[in-house]
């Protein structure tokens, strides 16, 4: 069995302390890599250090997160430039657009995610995509910048298999995590059940989301075979096949 985490901030400081166990415990559950979508500027020396730390594990993306969009973007997009050219970069991450919480910079994230998406394609990387309350921007500003070579995920997915579709035929991947877990997204697992598993990746989004019986506790990567056991009752296969198809994605997404 194998299984990779495509999606997971443990540089962050609430994995300071176990940091070690917390791969080996990844390990143990059959998680040979993790990738870590940067947030900030100032994020990006823990994602780097992570990686410094765990070469062949943790994986790390050079990224702004929307949520990070305020009026200093140009100055940060400038600053993260400079990580641009290291070999180890597996994705521009996580970018894209969140309305949720705050509209002020609405605006700019969108400046902010069609930058990112062009250095995606300067540098044919894939793009790793944060989007919340506004799905449909985000796949029009993708559509808009598909020239055939463009390749990404649409993390933590959420949305209606109307979405779904419109991702699949863009040629992006979606990404599973904790909440298709959660009792009130029967949708979403529906989703999960049309769609076939070659459009889907695995991912926790540690520390947040973490999957049932966990909630409200740290999410980490070694919880990943829990969402492959949902995802393999969902498509009635067994759970080395979703761990199986969802390597196989993840790396061909990523070239790992
Ligand atoms: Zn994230």
């Amino acid at each position: 069995m194998t299984f990779i985490d495509t999606h997971a901030h443990i540089y962050m400081d609430r994995f300071e302390e176990d940091l070690d166990k917390v791969i080996h415990n990844a390990g143990l559950s059959y998680v040979t890599q993790i990738l870590m979508p940067n947030i900030d500027v100032s994020s990006m020396k823990r994602v780097m250090s992570t990686h410094e730390r765990f070469p062949e594990v943790c994986k790390p993306m050079v990224g702004l997160h929307p949520c990070s969009v305020n009026e200093s973007w140009a100055k940060d997009l400038k600053a993260l430039e400079a990580y641009l050219d290291l070999d180890s970069i597996v994705a521009i991450g996580e970018i894209g657009i969140d309305l949720y919480w705050d509209k002020t910079f609405g605006e700019d994230q969108e400046k902010a995610f069609i930058h990112q998406i062009n250095w995606a394609k300067d540098l044919n990387l894939p793009i790793v995509i944060h989007s919340r309350a506004a799905i449909d921007i985000s796949i029009k500003i993708v559509e808009s910048l598909q020239d055939g070579n463009l390749q990404g995920v649409f993390h933590c997915f959420d949305q209606s298999l109307e979405h779904a579709k419109q991702i699949v035929d863009l040629g992006f991947f979606m990404g599973l995590g904790g909440v298709i877990t959660y009792k009130k997204n029967k949708e979403i697992r529906s989703v999960v059940r049309e769609i076939p598993l070659s459009s889907f990746i695995l991912e926790t989004d540690a520390p947040f989301l973490p999957p049932v019986p966990y909630r409200g506790k740290r999410n980490e990567s070694s919880y990943i075979p829990i969402i492959a056991k949902w995802v393999s009752d969902i498509k009635d296969i067994s759970i080395d096949e979703v761990g199986k198809i969802s390597t196989e994605n993840a790396k061909a997404l990523f070239s790992l």
